[in-house]
């Protein structure tokens, strides 16, 4: 089952001719979750080939413009294309407000109902059948949220020469035990899932950290990712600049990688002063080796692991 990232936005503060503000696509079965919406992020969509008519949650993470201006323009859009279903948007504190000033001062007809929560407490923020998204808190100076979207572990694998030995007949029996209930056979026997599954798989995780200078609580969040997206905004020279600024450097995000064990690392949100991201990518690199530099339109397909089972 495909997980593919697809990064729409990946300037800092202000876009340029080749990066336009922060915006990140997951797309997950029928579904589409996006890290923060930049202002232009519906073309960037129209361009990834992106569909507007998908179940989609946007999680916000902090209030700064480059970060949420998007909003206004994807509700416009997508009302003028007759979304109908619901949007659901997540976010700190003034997010509600934000959205609500939208809808009272633009002119448009919006096509679809969109629900609000604001973030208060750091935590598991919403949870689906299959996935959860957590939350917490980062350090930038204003309430600003780092996200990670953590796919619950699988049923094991079924092993239908378990199933056939144990006498249970092929069917709806083999159904039920595949999806983790104990079933009765028609001879009155018991037979339960672990008798003829293997050991759970594990889902995937993809952590964002939006904006935020290092912080120990971000190690934690990323721990085993799959995935980390960590900003990258200015270069290890400019590392006071960072600081003031409440951001993050390429050794500091590869660090949190490498205490965290990310598998991958990919750095965004980067300043329009670097014209070409080489320098970044070096010096995260010689912390942590699997890193890239975010572009944008760049895609990531997150496979499932069936390894060891
Ligand atoms: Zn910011």
């Amino acid at each position: 089952m495909s997980l593919r990232v697809v990064f729409l936005g990946t300037a800092g503060s202000i876009p340029t001719t080749k990066r336009s503000l922060p915006a990140i696509a997951i797309r997950r079965k029928d579904e589409l979750i996006l890290f923060d919406c930049g202002e232009g992020a519906q073309r960037q969509m129209i361009q990834a080939r992106i569909g507007f008519h998908r179940k989609t949650k946007v999680f916000i993470t902090h209030m700064h413009g480059d970060h949420v201006l998007g909003l206004p323009g994807l509700f416009q859009t997508m009302s003028l294309l007759d979304r109908d279903k619901k949007l659901e948007i997540y976010g700190p504190p003034k997010i509600k407000a934000f959205v609500e000033a939208i809808q009272q001062t633009v002119q448009f007809t919006l096509t679809f109902p969109i629900e609000v929560s604001e973030i208060e407490k750091a935590g598991l923020i919403c949870e689906e059948k299959e996935y959860e998204i957590h939350a917490i808190w980062t350090d930038h100076g204003i309430p600003s949220l780092a996200y990670a979207l953590i796919e619950k572990p699988r049923p094991g694998r079924f092993h239908q020469e378990k199933a056939k030995s144990l006498g249970v007949p092929k069917g709806p029996l083999w159904s039920r035990l595949q999806h983790g209930s104990t079933v009765k056979l028609p001879d009155g026997r018991i037979v339960k899932p672990e008798d003829v599954l293997g050991p759970p798989r594990p889902g995937r995780k993809i952590v964002y950290t939006g904006d935020t200078r290092p912080l120990e609580e971000l190690v934690e969040l990323a721990e085993n990712a799959d995935l980390l997206i960590h900003e990258a905004t200015f270069d290890d020279e400019l590392i006071e600049r960072t600081r003031e600024n409440g951001h993050s450097t390429p050794s500091q995000a590869a660090e949190t990688a490498k205490k965290a064990g990310a598998k991958w690392l990919v750095l965004t949100h980067i300043s329009a002063r670097y014209k070409e991201p080489k320098l970044l990518l070096e010096q995260a690199k010689k912390i942590f080796p699997k890193v890239d530099v975010a572009e944008d339109f760049m895609e990531i397909e997150l496979p499932l692991l069936d390894k060891n089972y």
